[in-house]
């Protein structure tokens, strides 16, 4: 199992590599840069700027993905009840 999540983490990276290998936030005088790919495929967005960042940290808000699960819980326990969590 380990050697199969392994190969999948793999088979991405090199997806990904391939997909982003001339994205705009590279930079064209650095394309074929392979350290500045890696931190690319890792870490997609260059900047944190206060539009781009964690909206935790600027606003102290949800980010969307954790307010689309909050939601999803929500609908979930009206549709389930409360069964399992108060008891
Ligand atoms: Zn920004």
């Amino acid at each position: 199992m380990k050697n199969i999540i392994r190969g999948i983490r793999r088979h991405h990276l090199q997806r990904l590599k391939k997909a982003r290998a001339s994205d705009h936030a590279i930079g064209a005088s650095r394309y074929g840069d392979s350290a500045v790919l890696g931190r690319h495929v890792n870490a997609p967005v260059k900047c944190s700027c206060w539009m781009c960042g964690n909206p935790r940290r600027y606003f102290d808000e949800k980010s969307r993905q954790e307010r689309i699960r909050d939601e999803m819980f929500m609908t979930d326990s009206a549709t389930m009840g409360t069964v399992g969590f108060d008891e």
